[in-house]
């Protein structure tokens, strides 16, 4: 089977759209999922959960849908991302919320385990150092485990049998084997970037040849920029997409 992970989309439509083109050109895959935030940030979050809620079933929540959803609170983020939350929570359809509301916090898929922060505690913990990979393991059954929220692209590869962790960097183009150890997969953020490349980022799995491919794709970051202004969105929400941070 060939899949698709995208994470991190925050409402960003122009990106989505540009990743989901580039699928295509690579072949396409079985099924596309989506590891959580698809609103919070970005000027379309309305378009961004229609076109998530036809192409890609599996999603698990992220704590931007759930904050816009109004399950948990804007005050638990920063000045800026609550202000997009408010504004996002103000475009969306009751249809919308019950959807972001339902999203599950983690699914098993394959030989995947899904989740937006980390197996421990999926809505909010990040999973950055070799220390949370390996606190994580006991957390999931799954050979291999797919995480966003960090908005980085990251590679953590631990023995099956010690809980020694290391971390890969995982480059644009680079191919992983999915071999016998376990990994935890960040696919980086389809919506904006933090690995200071502001190029959209996803990730592809091929179960039959075992391969996990990152992939980089350029979108159209002035027009998203341009809704952003005229939306009233902060201005560092804005001016981050083009510096990838
Ligand atoms: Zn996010």
């Amino acid at each position: 089977m060939k899949y698709a992970v995208l994470a991190d989309i925050h409402a960003n439509l122009s990106a989505l759209e540009a990743v989901l083109s580039d699928i295509e050109g690579q072949g396409g895959v079985d099924e596309v999922w989506c590891l959580g935030d698809i609103v919070g940030y970005g000027p379309d979050p309305q378009r961004c959960i229609e076109i998530v809620r036809d192409q890609c079933p599996d999603c698990v929540a992220g704590n931007h849908d759930w904050a816009a959803a109004g399950k948990i609170k804007t005050s638990l983020f920063n000045p800026e991302a609550a202000s997009a939350l408010d504004w996002t929570r103000s475009q969306l359809s009751q249809e919308d919320i019950r959807f972001l509301t339902d999203l599950p916090e983690v699914l098993e898929r394959d030989r995947f385990t899904l989740v937006h922060g980390s197996p421990i505690s999926p809505i909010w913990e990040y999973v950055l150092s070799v220390w949370d990979a390996e606190a994580s393991l006991k957390y999931f059954k799954t050979p291999y485990c797919l995480i966003g929220h960090s908005h980085l692209p990251l590679l953590f590869e631990c023995s099956d049998t010690r809980t020694d962790c290391r971390l890969i960097d995982a480059e644009p183009g680079n191919d992983r084997q999915l071999g016998k150890k376990r990994l935890l997969i960040n696919p980086g953020s389809v919506g904006q970037p933090r690995d200071h490349d502001p190029r959209a980022a996803y990730a592809l799995l091929d179960t039959e040849s075992g391969r996990v491919v990152w992939r980089r794709v350029k979108y159209d970051i002035a027009e998203t920029q341009r809704r952003m202004s005229r939306f009233g969105l902060p201005e560092w929400l804005i001016q981050r997409l083009e510096e990838g941070r």
